[in-house]
């Protein structure tokens, strides 16, 4: 990892021998926001950003995809400037801030800036509403911190990509980190800058080395980040032992925040811990879970999914063998919406658990209500967005919503949609998700366009912050940890776990009328029907073990009824002693175990092994084209997206991005054998009872 050296970081413009402007790289602490002293301990810069400086034309590129850059650079050329070394200035959102730098790199920029648009963080939140702290408009200075690692290629320690890290490692130079330099800049640099190069001053760029004279709308980006070094990080690990040891649902959250974090990743924590004061309540009642809970407070998060990334790849097989689900809660709160993404085998226990929690303001309405939630502020009258700065990211996500969803109304009736999301990145689930195959959910408010604006990975994600604007009364927080709380009850004391693959089968189909509708878009004719084919075997299958759930499930109920009737049996006991049994304890000297419940016990056991290893048989040992690391082949995160994800990732790029028919063969291909390996997994062995 690396840290900034102080006053290392500069962005300034020359006209002749005189500096124009130098950009005020720094977030000023503000009267009234409380936690806003420490605003100078970190200064603005991006984790695992390259050292060095770098000049050249100044080239504004929208969002910093790759196509928006070649448009920009072709227009610069058009108009005859020589864009090499051109440095990019790009907006945030959309991609991950990463992927800007890549594809910055990639079209032969020198460096990238990325500043704050209002237009991104809620255009209508300008007068008449005020700045923060006195109002709910972003504070201009604000500056958005964050790692710049090329997260779509692999995540954690870059120089041990899958790999655990330990001080003795081998360890690669580079890797997934930018070759140029990058700093984020606020909405008032921008603007400033903006200006500037639309008036064309002759700009000089001036290398601290001696001054140079450059063509028309230059400017310099100096940047040194000397202290690039390893160091230790910190998971920390708690663990309440269950009645089946080997069985486990993991809680986490990261712990490491870029200044005081106080929604990121602390409102998450701070959920994380009102859990385990709830279950210890539990426990001092004499409860024990039926499987073991493991919390995890991860580090280094925010330079790349460290923590969990390292743990996840130092204990993979063990994680394999007994995680049944990953739990992750990173911002708990920072808007008035309510959002899950999970596993679609986990969406229907994480929507239900949200159905179950109260609103945290409105009596009468659930959690799961506030995912349809706005905030209170309106635009300004006649606040009218131009094309350009209203238009791509808006419309675009629009139409992609839009498009999900008929995707997903005109599916079979029997297919549910849930209105939980897919899981691509940006938080510490990856690992699980992505790297192993655990079924994973995560979720929390976050903020729409007519909430006060969040200062996401800025000195005023403050406590100020958030008890005036983010979550007056903490009862948002207190939402989200009964929401995930019972997620993890239910996850670890139900009998059957809650996976539901009937669900998931049915969430494929729809993967694949997707992908279906982008090959007629890139004018693919390609047969599609031996994929459709083992999807619907996988449908078959899961009904099946539908089926086998709910008579494993009622058969050892019946047989511990039978068990109540036993002289030596008193009710009482009863619930311990089908937990020892399901946990394959040794069961006590005094109770005679009769054939048919060990059994039943043994069938239960079996199913939620089916359940639990579902997701595991769409991991692909080879992994993703060009980015190994990635191994699941449902799901990844989007490869110039980064946090959002993309379905049947190997496919449907052989469409949108290789353009290549051949590789469509062998990537459905590869589906299939996969699909067909989870019917495998999910086959009821109604015969097997004997074998253990
Ligand atoms: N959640 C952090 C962010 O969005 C880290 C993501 C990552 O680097 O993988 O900046
Ligand atoms: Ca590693
Ligand atoms: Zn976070
Ligand atoms: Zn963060």
């Amino acid at each position: 990892m690396n840290e900034p050296v102080k006053g290392g970081q500069s962005v300034e413009v020359w006209e002749g021998d005189a500096l124009l402007w130098s950009a005020p790289l720094e977030e000023i602490p503000l009267p009234g926001d409380a936690g806003g002293e420490y605003a100078e301990s970190v200064g603005p810069w991006h984790g695992l950003s390259k050292n060095g400086s770098a000049s050249g034309p100044l080239v504004y590129a929208g969002y910093g995809t790759p196509r928006e850059l070649a448009s920009a650079l072709s227009a610069l050329q058009a108009k005859g400037v020589d864009t090499e070394d051109c440095i990019a200035l790009v907006q945030y959102g959309k991609l991950f801030r990463g992927l800007k730098v890549k594809a910055a790199e990639e079209a032969g920029c020198s460096a990238c800036l990325i500043y704050s648009d209002p237009v991104d963080d809620n255009g209508v939140l300008s007068p008449p509403y005020e700045e923060y702290p006195a109002g709910p408009a972003r504070a201009p200075t604000a500056i958005q911190r964050g790692s710049v690692q090329y997260l779509s290629v692999y995540p954690g320690d870059p120089t041990t990509p899958g790999q655990p890290a330990y001080p003795n490692s081998t360890r690669l130079d580079g890797g997934n980190i930018p070759g140029i330099p990058s700093l984020p800049l606020s909405m008032a640099n921008a603007e400033k800058l903006k200006l500037l190069a639309k008036k064309g001053a002759v700009v000089k760029v001036v290398n601290k080395g001696g001054s140079r004279s450059f063509p028309e709308g230059m400017m310099l980006i100096q940047k040194h980040l000397v202290n690039d070094h390893v160091m230790p990080i910190w998971n920390a690990m708690a663990a309440i032992p269950g009645h089946i040891a080997d069985e486990v649902v993991v809680i986490g959250n990261h712990r490491d925040a870029w200044v005081m974090g106080a929604a990121d990743p602390t409102s998450g924590g701070a959920t994380v811990h009102e859990i385990v004061e709830g279950f210890s309540v539990l426990l001092k009642k004499g409860w024990k879970p039926l499987r073991t809970i493991l919390f995890a407070s991860w580090d280094a998060e925010e330079y790349g999914l460290i923590g969990s990334t390292e743990w996840g790849e130092d204990f993979a097989s063990w994680i394999e063998e007994h995680v049944v689900a990953y739990l992750n809660v990173d911002v708990a709160a920072s808007g008035s919406r309510f959002h899950i993404g999970a596993s679609p085998s986990l969406a229907h226990l994480a929507r239900s658990s949200a159905e179950r929690v109260p609103h945290p303001t409105d009596p009468g309405r659930s959690l799961w209500d506030a995912t349809k939630d706005s905030g209170i502020y309106t635009a300004r009258p006649g606040f009218v967005l131009s094309p350009e700065e209203a238009g791509m990211f808006r419309d675009e996500r629009l139409s992609w919503v839009d498009e999900e969803h008929s995707l997903r109304t005109s599916m079979p009736s029997s297919a549910e949609y849930t209105a939980v999301s897919a899981l691509g990145s940006g938080s510490d689930y990856t690992v699980f998700l992505q790297h192993i195959g655990v079924a994973s959910t995560d979720g929390g408010f976050g903020a729409t366009v007519s909430d006060p604006v969040y200062h996401y990975h800025s000195v005023y994600d403050s406590v100020g912050w958030m008890e005036r604007f983010g979550d007056p009364g903490y009862h948002r927080h207190a939402a989200v940890a009964k929401y995930l709380g019972l997620t993890a009850l239910r996850m670890s004391d139900t009998i059957i776990l809650p996976i539901n693959t009937t669900q998931y089968a049915a969430e494929i189909s729809w993967y694949l009328q997707k992908v279906e509708a982008i090959a007629v878009a890139q004018s693919f004719e390609f047969d599609f029907s031996a994929l459709r084919e083992s999807i619907s075997s996988l449908q078959t299958a899961s009904v099946a073990l539908d089926n086998e759930k709910v008579t494993a499930e009622s058969e050892l109920l019946k047989e511990l009824k039978k068990l109540k009737h036993r002289p030596h049996a008193c009710l009482a006991k009863l619930g311990n002693f089908l937990k020892r049994l399901l946990g394959m304890h040794p069961e006590p000297a005094q109770v005679r175990v009769p054939k048919a419940l060990l059994k039943a016990v043994k069938r239960v056991r079996r199913v939620n092994k089916q359940l639990s290893s579902f997701e595991r048989a769409f991991i692909s040992p080879e992994g993703l084209r060009h980015r190994e690391w990635y191994k699941n082949v449902l799901v990844a995160p989007g490869l110039w997206l980064g946090y959002g994800a993309t379905t049947f990732p190997g496919l449907t790029e052989a469409f949108t991005i290789e353009h290549d028919s051949e590789l469509a063969k062998s990537e459905a291909a590869r589906l299939v054998l996969l699909i067909n390996g989870a019917v495998e997994r999910l086959e009821v062995k109604a015969a097997g009872c004997h074998s253990a």
